[in-house]
C-alpha cells in the first residue's frame, strides 16, 4: 500500500495549506496519509476533512520535537485521539519555547552580520508558535546569503554554527506517553539523520520501547538504501512496527514527493496493520 505517514503543512515548517496537501497526497497516488506537523495538531481536521472529502483514509498525525543523549530526536504519532488533553497540553509545553530559541538564534546571526533575522523569519511563519529554523533557512535564501535550504543549515543553523542555538525539548519518555495514552502509536522517525554512537543509538532504541514506543521509520525521504536496510534490522531486532513516510515540506525544496518513496521491505510489519482501528474513511 502506498501509504506516506510523515509530512508538513504551513501549520508548522511547510508551506502548503493542510488541504493542498490532501490534494497533493491523492493525485500522487498515496493511498493511506498522515499530516505530522512539529509539535502541533492545529491542522487535523482540515488535513482530515479534506483528505475524506477525496476518499482518501486519513490518520492523526504530529511528530514531536524531543532531547535525547544531547541531540534532538523526532517521535512520529500516528492514529492518536485529537481531542486528549494530556497530548495537547503537551504539544503546547513543547512549543512554548520557540520564540525564544528564535530570538537567540537572530542574535548569533546578527554577530556574523546578519541583521533582522527574527522579522525576517517570522514573514514565513504560518503559525508564530511553530517559528523554526525551516523559516529562518528560508529568509536566508530569499534574503540572498545562500542558495538553498540545505547551505543555509550547513553554514549557519546546525550545531557548532552561528544561528544554532541548543534547546530542551520534551524527554522521550514524555512524547512517547502523550501519543500513547491517547490511543496513537509512536514512531522514531528517520533514526538515520541523528549523529549517535552504536551505543547511544542502541539506547534510543531500548528506552523508546521501555517507554512503549512500537514504531520506526524505514523508508523515509531523510533515508537513503543502505538506512533502508539497516533500520529493516533495527525494526525486526526490537520487533518495532515498520512506518513510511516522504516527511515533505515544499514543492521547491523536499527532495521526495509525497507518495513517491519505494515500499517497505517485505520482511517488516507495516504500522498501518496495528492502526487499522484508527484510520479514518469517508
Ligand atoms: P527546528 O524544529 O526549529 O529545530 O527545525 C527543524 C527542521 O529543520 C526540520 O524539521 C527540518 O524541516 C529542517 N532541517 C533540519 N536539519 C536540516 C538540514 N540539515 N537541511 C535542511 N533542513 C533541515
Ligand atoms: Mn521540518
Ligand atoms: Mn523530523
Ligand atoms: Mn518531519
Amino acid at each position: 500500500m502506498n501509504a506516506d505517514l510523515h509530512c508538513h503543512s504551513a501549520v508548522s515548517d511547510g508551506t502548503l495549506q493542510p488541504e493542498a496537501l490532501a490534494a497533493r497526497a491523492h493525485a500522487n497516488g498515496v493511498e493511506l496519509w498522515a499530516l505530522t506537523d512539529h509539535d502541533e495538531i492545529g491542522g487535523q481536521r482540515r488535513a482530515r476533512d479534506a483528505a475524506l472529502a477525496l476518499g482518501l483514509p486519513y490518520l492523526n498525525g504530529t511528530e514531536i520535537s524531543v532531547t535525547f543523549a544531547g541531540q534532538t530526536v523526532h517521535i512520529v504519532g500516528l492514529g492518536f485521539d485529537v481531542d486528549d488533553a494530556a497530548l495537547s497540553a503537551g504539544l503546547a509545553a513543547t512549543r512554548g519555547g520557540r520564540e525564544a530559541r528564535a530570538r537567540e538564534m537572530a542574535a548569533g546571526l546578527a554577530q556574523v552580520g546578519i541583521e533582522g533575522a527574527f522579522e525576517g523569519a517570522l514573514r514565513y511563519v504560518g503559525n508564530p508558535e511553530l517559528i523554526s529554523r525551516t523559516h529562518f533557512a528560508r529568509h536566508l535564501v530569499d534574503s540572498g546569503v545562500c542558495n538553498d535550504t540545505y547551505e543555509v543549515f550547513r553554514r549557519f543553523l546546525i550545531d557548532g554554527k552561528p544561528g544554532y542555538v541548543p534547546h530542551r525539548w520534551a524527554s522521550l519518555g514524555d512524547a512517547v506517553r502523550w501519543i500513547t495514552q491517547a490511543g496513537g502509536v509512536a514512531v522514531i522517525a528517520h533514526p538515520g539523520r541523528y549523529k549517535f554512537s552504536a551505543n547511544e543509538e542502541y539506547a534510543l532504541f531500548t528506552e523508546f520501547k521501555a517507554h512503549g514506543g512500537r514504531g520506526v521509520e524505514v523508508v523515509t525521504g531523510s533515508h537513503g538504501p543502505a538506512d533502508f536496510v539497516k533500520y529493516a534490522d533495527m525494526a525486526l531486532e526490537f520487533d518495532l512496527l515498520a512506518s513510511r513516510g516522504s516527511d515533505f515540506h515544499s514543492p521547491g525544496e523536499s527532495r521526495t514527493d509525497l507518495g513517491s518513496l519505494p515500499p517497505l521491505p517485505a520482511r517488516l510489519t507495516p504500522v498501518w496493520q496495528a492502526l487499522e482501528q484508527r484510520v479514518q474513511r469517508a
